[in-house]
């Protein structure tokens, strides 16, 4: 994963642990054993809420980034994988503000 100068530290680390599935998901949660009544997303509740899905393929998600895409007047993208969504400003028109986002984007869905 690259490293970005240009956002908060707390920002790279946040994109790495994501990345890594190491950020507080009901799967990860579960997976360090951590009791809940479920691992669905409770946004969605169609998929198990792993990083991925809360910040790439969750229905939320992916109404939040088409409401940034509009307001930052780009076309609306798609990610496969969060690897993806770090990688796309490379290929594509999506700016690479996008990066600095993405914590910020977890932040509203989980308060959502
Ligand atoms: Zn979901």
């Amino acid at each position: 994963m690259n490293s970005y100068n240009w956002v908060p530290i707390k920002t790279n680390i946040f994109c790495w642990r994501a990345e890594k599935e190491r950020i507080a998901s009901r799967v990860a949660l579960c997976f360090r054993g951590v009791n809940l009544p479920s691992t669905l997303c409770p946004m969605c509740g169609n998929y198990e809420e792993s990083a991925e899905h809360l910040l790439v393929s969750c229905s939320t998600a992916l109404m939040v980034w088409s409401y940034i895409a509009t307001w930052c007047k780009i076309h609306p993208f798609f990610a496969f994988s969060i690897k993806d969504l770090l990688e796309m400003h490379n290929s594509s028109n999506v700016p690479e503000l996008m990066i600095g986002l993405i914590p910020t984007i977890e932040h509203f869905i989980v308060k959502f």
